[in-house]
């Protein structure tokens, strides 16, 4: 038996733990007590997450489909056919008729190696991931408000905050180490916590306060708190005047939002929002969390900026413990996001339209003509595809048929294309409409880096051979960088890292060498002397001075009327994991939660005859689904809640695809349907 180090696959927080391997087999998990994340604890996800390493069903030969058949191939003859068709298309289309999706379950020599390839190998800047549907909106409000689109403090400092203020985040089921170092602070220490959330959450029964803003409605309840912040003279003077720009603007507007007017827009009372307004302005150490509640809606930017004032009005930013604090969803999705996979910027948040770091790029590649012209967003990929402008994506790790907004318009984008590549550890339901199919390595796979919501990037290592005739994803990338007539001569993820250290500055002083002997470092870490920075914003802001950015309220794109005259919102849930393509593998986590439901309130059930575990169907504008009834007082009246795992019951097809004008993230967080019982 041997104990593998390993980081979990599952959520940002990015647990710590070994693989234990008896041969070539991983036979369990066992957290790491060293690590500073998890402290020598798993939830039930971490628990269990080797079981689908060796599911029957990993994909484990290349597919190409013949005559609308998959059968299998070899590796040449598949990526032969990817770099010829895909060049193809590119010569006689454009590079605009061509998409590439990286992945944020993928490490971070991965995802820098795909950018590269979209970028060098195909000379376009089409390349996105799943940020684009959970924290793209993070990185473009905090980018424009602080400089920097990352959580500002580290998963430790929690436990020295005197007041949480979580909004948008059902953190025990999405983030469970978190969460439980926020119980563990608020019942041993005392630290306040404010919820501003639509539903009853596990949370709530900790919290001091809990206001229930109607959906959508975030900008207003966080003016609304400024507003008496201000009136009442509780905002940092000081910090205002040596740290920030554009106080008055930001006074002005907020002066419109008086309590009286914000009551009346999201349902909090007047004397509620002046508490949650003292509590907070008044806390030494005062830390917002956030999650997707936050940034899922066509507000999403200024959710996420509307916080940023807060905490800039108050002086909570820039300290230990102080912070605004967007939880990732994916364990690498800040990865992803950092290593480039974006259509404006190369790693490290270079700007694609920046001479100096063409230049910089195109002399560490070896070639020229790289594109300066953003390129296009999953959304606008999709778009494209639907018009039939995109003619080819390479999709790798990622699900889209499940996990984005309006599934028939997906759907049809996804058939509408000449050619699509999907590169994954299973047959997914993307997968299936796929031209070519590569099997790719697990995590447990392979060497690699992947960083967590705290800027931690830490080293997981290979545990187990992959199955059949997978391959790790760096490696078949590779191997079409080659095919495009790029060096990509790399021995292992290790070859690859110190590209990264010297073309990403966040990323220098982050080598193998020193991850391989501790527990990660933060970036920014500028130099190999560097010891990682554990909070950010400290003397001054990334951009110098913190911008306030004030922004009026806009209600949510899709209003309820007489026929469709319930909101759905949806979520994660603790035993399930995003499209379910793992955690549904494993046998715990599915005899805990086999199947999907829809939370509804009581007094709604009884008006319409429906009772726990009734057969109901819910049609939005888009589709309908049919699943069970959970009648629960969790969710307040004419308002639905339900997971996205479940394939059976696919809720994405209910959803609303309307997106933010800013980060063009969708509008997951609600829409408008009717529900009724099943005869
Ligand atoms: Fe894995 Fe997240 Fe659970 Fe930690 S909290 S064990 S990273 S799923």
């Amino acid at each position: 038996m041997a104990k593998i180090p390993t980081i979990c696959p599952f959520c940002g927080c990015g647990c710590g733990c070994y693989l234990v391997t008896d041969r070539e087999k991983v036979v369990g998990v066992e957290p790491n007590p060293g690590n500073p994340v998890n402290k020598g604890m798993l939830c039930a996800k971490g628990w269990n997450s080797y079981e689908f390493i060796h599911s029957p069903e990993r994909l484990t030969m290349p597919l190409i489909r013949k005559e609308g058949e998959l059968v299998e191939s070899t590796w040449k003859e598949a990526l032969d056919l990817i770099y010829s068709r895909l060049s193809r298309i590119r010569e006689n289309f454009g590079p605009n008729s061509l998409g590439f999706l990286s992945s944020a379950k993928v490490s971070n020599e991965e995802n820098y190696l795909f950018m590269k390839m979209v970028r060098a190998g195909f000379k376009s800047n089409n390349v996105d991931h799943c940020a684009r549907l959970c924290n793209n909106a993070t990185v473009a409000g905090l980018a424009a408000t602080f400089g920097s689109g990352a959580m500002t403090n580290s998963i430790g400092e929690f436990e020295d905050a005197d007041l949480f203020l979580v909004t948008g985040s059902n953190t025990t089921e999405q983030h469970p180490l978190i969460g439980t170092r926020m119980i563990n602070a608020v019942e041993e220490k005392g630290t306040k916590l404010i919820l501003i959330e639509p539903r009853e959450i596990p949370l709530s029964s900790f919290a001091k306060l809990h206001l229930k803003q109607n959906f959508g409605t975030d900008v207003a309840v966080y003016n609304g708190i400024m507003n008496i912040i201000i009136s009442e003279d509780l905002y940092d003077k000081q910090f205002v005047e040596t740290r920030t720009e554009g106080f008055e603007a930001l006074k002005s507007l907020v002066s419109r939002y008086t309590p009286k007017v914000v009551e009346q827009i999201t349902g909090i009372r007047s004397s509620e929002l002046y508490r949650a307004a003292v509590m907070y302005a008044q806390a030494d150490k005062a830390m917002i969390v956030y999650a997707m509640g936050i940034t899922q809606h066509i507000t999403g930017t200024d959710n996420v900026k509307t916080l940023a004032n807060l905490a800039m009005l108050t002086g909570h930013v820039g300290r230990q413990s102080n912070g605004v604090n967007p939880l990732r969803g994916q364990n690498n999705v800040q990865g992803a996001c950092d290593m480039g996979a974006l259509p404006g910027v190369f790693s490290g948040y270079q700007r694609v339209n920046d001479p100096a770091v063409i230049e910089k790029f195109q002399k560490a590649w070896g070639m020229d003509g790289l594109d300066t012209r953003p390129g296009l967003t999953f959304t606008g990929m999709m778009e494209a595809a639907h018009k039939g402008d995109l003619k080819a994506l390479y999709i790798m790790g990622k699900n889209p048929l499940m996990s984005d907004p309006d599934t028939a318009h997906i759907e049809h984008s996804l058939s509408n294309l000449d050619f699509l590549v999907v590169q994954d550890i299973f047959l997914t339901e993307t997968a299936e409409l796929a031209d070519i199919i590569l099997p790719a390595a697990s995590f447990a796979e392979k060497d690699g880096t992947y960083t967590n919501t705290e800027r931690r990037v830490q080293l997981s290592r290979k545990a187990v051979s992959p199955p059949g005739q997978a391959r790790a994803d760096w490696k078949i990338i590779a191997d079409l960088l080659l095919r495009c007539g790029l060096k990509a001569d790399y021995k292992g993820p290790s070859d690859i890292m110190p590209e990264i250290n010297s073309l990403t500055p966040s990323y220098a002083g982050i080598t193998y060498a020193r991850l391989a002997k501790g527990y990660g470092l933060q970036w920014p870490c500028p130099n190999e002397d560097h010891p990682g920075t554990v909070f950010l914003h400290r003397d001054r802001f990334t951009k110098g001075k913190g911008s306030f950015l004030p922004c009026e309220f806009k209600p949510a794109s899709e209003m309820t009327d007489e026929e469709y005259d319930f909101t759905l919102t949806t979520g994660r849930i603790y035993y399930q994991y995003h499209t379910g393509t793992m955690t549904r593998r494993i046998n715990i986590l599915q005899r805990e939660s086999p199947e999907a439901h829809v939370e509804i309130n009581p007094e709604d059930a009884k008006k319409l005859g429906i009772r726990n575990n009734d057969m109901v169907e819910l049609e939005s504008r888009r589709g309908a689904i049919q699943l069970k009834a959970e009648v629960t007082p969790r969710v307040p009246k004419k308002v639905l809640f339900s997971s996205f795992h479940f394939r059976e019951a696919q809720v994405n097809k209910l959803t609303n695809p309307a997106f933010d004008p800013i980060s063009e993230i969708q509008e997951l967080k609600g829409c408008s349907v009717k529900i009724r019982r099943c005869t």
